[in-house]
């Protein structure tokens, strides 16, 4: 092809004008290759050109854009080190304006002396001359026009290129906006209330050149939707292909199965808990795959809707299998199962990575034949290949750490079993209709009665004596204690923490010597940690369950699911490492019984005000819900919002967070397309299908679908 031939969407960029083979690869490195690329190459934002202002309009507080020279440029350090850079503009309209950059030196090199400069922000009159902190800035060439006063886009750049640079390249492919092909049926874009959206030559043409922000933003609103709508149309079609694969067992809780199971539990159940076991029950029935995620805060009494979901499985003669994060819960859930079903037929088995491999041989075995009514285990559960005689449920605790793909992973077994997800990790709503969006949603909103209030404290070092005194008081009354630090050994994580390594502190090995020697002297101390063998852990934690030992001090394995009534105080020591999310996983393991729970957090000396406010508003609250807000506040959305924990390649456009709106309308829609043509095989559907296909066939196996 030559430079010559008109631009098509394949047309290599070198060859669009003002482009060329020198800038070319600079586009490349934004990923950028072809003509169509830079067609979809959209704006981060726009420069919000308000109209021209010479310095005589200018006023305190307003926004404008002014239009000036480069005269002069200084750079200062502030009092607290910062790097403070002025730009000084001699406006055209006559006037000087400073445009002001805190910390970011390297725009020094920017801005050298005569170049023109569109400059853009809020204006501040500071006695001396007015000045815009850190402005939206285009440069202007000598004799270019400046725009008019309309939006303009502000791409995502690298290093040696300009905003003109792209703005003029993505000009020359504009047109070919034309020849783009329409993968939203015009019924659907007619369906999005308010507005139906825009044609995509049209969504084109104005997310690059809008006349105002408000056209720019009805341009974006199509492409937010066309993305969220790919994504839940892949998700849609997945859930389609695994409803519609293998049936699964029709597990039927007659009513005699039913009130046997009920007998089982050591407790009433709450109206809650058995409106959450109908909802499984109804799923259970039918043959096509349930696919339950139970939402709860900790302490909500999940385990009994598991138990009921397994025990039911088993009476209609199939297997049911539990997978949780550690070994220690597997522990713990095999002890408390094998006591409900103490004198019962049902034969249960545990299955985890420490077994020495002839007994896991042997165990295996018995899986594949069907002797084996319930495991229990970790990972290792679907690790390697686990052969199942009849496997008809699957449940999975606390599982915020399994993404969409590995649960499609899960169903490549020749079963199709029902499957029951669990976690006390509260997810914001459109995060659980993407990353979850093939999940049906119960929510144990009550607690069951029996547990009592748990009473948080923020303190610090100089009263470590006094709240040793107080454990021990504890303990004296009859009551354990929890003792966790979040790092093993001194200066070593065993878990992720908030913070990079690097400065001192006390791991768990030395607090436990430092108490058994020291304050807690008189009492019975025992250490668990991550890196202990299974055996060995799980006599510590049985010791700790049966009254053996007063006091267990833990790294954050304690974390998740740990069940010692009798536990009513802990301690956590350098609790800022910590996210709030994990503190309350922990603090979840006191006031599980008939006694009020005490909780200290102890954060390091060194703690900054904004992370002690966290911790306080932590104490002041009990709601995880609540506190995942928080979390997500003040850590931000990036980790908990983002679509990356659940394996799904990362969102362009939309935004979990924001586009709420969105997330809702294209769910809806998208249920109603996959309904109407599963396999989107109908011809308007033949570009989605593609993009769903290319987008997300991978992660979700549906890439042979249809
Ligand atoms: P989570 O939702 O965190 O998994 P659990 O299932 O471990 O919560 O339950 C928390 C505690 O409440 C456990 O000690 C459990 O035995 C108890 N429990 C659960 N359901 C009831 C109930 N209906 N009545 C009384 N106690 C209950
Ligand atoms: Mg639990």
């Amino acid at each position: 092809m030559g430079s010559e031939s008109p631009l098509d969407g394949k047309t290599p960029l070198q060859f669009v004008p003002g482009i060329g083979p020198g800038r070319a690869p600079l586009f490349e490195r934004l990923g950028l290759r072809r003509a169509i690329d830079l067609l979809f190459f959209f704006p981060r934002n726009y420069q919000d050109i308000a109209p021209w202002k010479s310095v005589l309009e200018l006023e305190d507080g307003g926004r404008a854009t002014v239009l000036g020279r480069v005269v002069d440029l200084d750079r200062r350090s502030s009092f607290d080190g910062r790097s403070i850079l002025g730009v000084l503009l001699a406006l055209e309209g006559g006037g000087y304006l400073r445009c002001v950059w805190f910390n970011q030196p390297f725009r020094h090199d920017q801005f050298p002396r005569g170049i023109r400069v569109l400059a853009t922000g809020v204006v501040k009159a500071t006695g001396v001359a007015f000045e815009i902190r850190h402005p939206e800035t285009v440069i202007l060439g000598d004799d270019e026009a400046p725009p008019a006063a309309r939006p303009m886009p502000v791409y995502p750049l690298t290093e040696g290129l300009q905003q003109r640079h792209v703005a003029k390249a993505v000009a020359a492919v504009l047109p070919l906006s034309d020849a783009v092909e329409e993968a939203l049926p015009e019924a659907i874009r007619q369906r999005i209330i308010p507005e139906a959206l825009l044609p995509i030559a049209q969504a084109l043409k104005t997310i690059h050149q809008p006349a105002t922000l408000e056209e720019a933003q009805r341009a974006r609103e199509r492409f937010i939707f066309q993305e969220l709508f790919v994504l839940q149309l892949a998700l849609a079609m997945h859930r389609y292909a695994v409803q519609h694969a293998k049936p699964s067992p029709a597990i039927v809780a007659t009513p005699q199965i039913h009130s046997r199971i009920l007998k089982r539990f050591p407790f009433e159940l709450t109206v809650n808990q058995l409106q959450v076991i109908e909802e499984v029950r109804r799923d259970m029935e039918k043959e096509i795959p349930m696919n339950r995620l139970i939402q709860g805060d900790v302490g909500a009494g999940k385990t009994a809707i598991a138990y009921y979901a397994m025990l039911n499985a088993v009476a209609n003669r199939y297997q049911a299998a539990l997978m949780v994060p550690t070994e220690l819960l597997a522990r713990q859930h095999f002890s408390k199962l094998q006591q409900q079903l103490r004198d019962s037929q049902v034969m249960i088995e545990l299955l985890t990575g420490s077994l020495s491999s002839a007994v896991r041989r042997e165990l295996l075995q018995r899986i594949a034949l069907g002797t084996v009514d319930i495991v229990i285990g970790t990972q290792a559960l679907i690790g390697e290949h686990v052969d199942f005689a009849k496997l008809g449920l699957l449940v999975i605790d606390e599982q915020h750490r399994f993404g969409v793909e590995q649960r499609a992973a899960l169903r490549d077994s020749r079963l199709s079993p029902h499957y029951l997800v669990m976690t006390a990790t509260p997810i914001p709503r459109t995060l659980a209709m993407t990353a979850f969006g093939d999940l049906d949603v119960s929510i144990l909103r009550d607690r069951p009665p029996g547990q009592s209030a748990v009473t948080t404290y923020v303190s610090d070092i100089a009263h470590h004596d006094r709240w040793w005194r107080f454990v021990i008081e504890q303990v004296r009354s009859g009551r354990q204690a929890f003792v966790v630090a979040p790092r093993l050994d001194q200066g070593r994580a065993e878990t992720s923490t908030n913070e990079s390594a690097g400065e001192e502190s006390l791991g768990a090995i030395q607090w436990y010597e430092n108490l058994k020697n020291g304050p807690l002297a008189d009492l019975r101390l025992a250490l668990v940690h991550g890196r202990m063998d299974g055996e060995e852990k799980q006599q510590r934690l049985d010791d700790f369950a049966t009254g053996k030992t007063d006091v267990l001090v833990a790294t954050t394995v304690i974390e998740v699911g740990i069940d010692v009534p009798n536990a009513a105080v802990m301690t956590i020591l350098d609790a800022d490492r910590l996210g709030l999310a994990q503190l309350h996983q922990l603090r979840g393991r006191v006031g599980r019984g008939r006694f009020p729970g005490y909780v200290c957090l102890f954060p390091r000396a060194d703690l900054d005000s904004n992370d002690r406010k966290r911790l306080e508003e932590f104490a002041a609250s009990n709601d995880g819900f609540a506190l995942a807000e928080l979390d997500l506040r003040t850590r931000g959305p990036g980790e908990l919002l983002g679509t990356r924990q659940s394996g799904l390649p990362p969102l362009k456009i939309a935004d979990l967070a924001r586009d709420e709106v969105w997330v809702f309308q294209a769910r809806d829609i998208a249920g109603e397309v996959i309904d109407r043509d599963p396999t989107l095989t109908l011809p308007e559907h033949t570009l989605l299908r593609r993009q769903v296909v290319s987008k997300h066939g991978q992660a979700l196996a549906i890439s042979d679908v249809g």
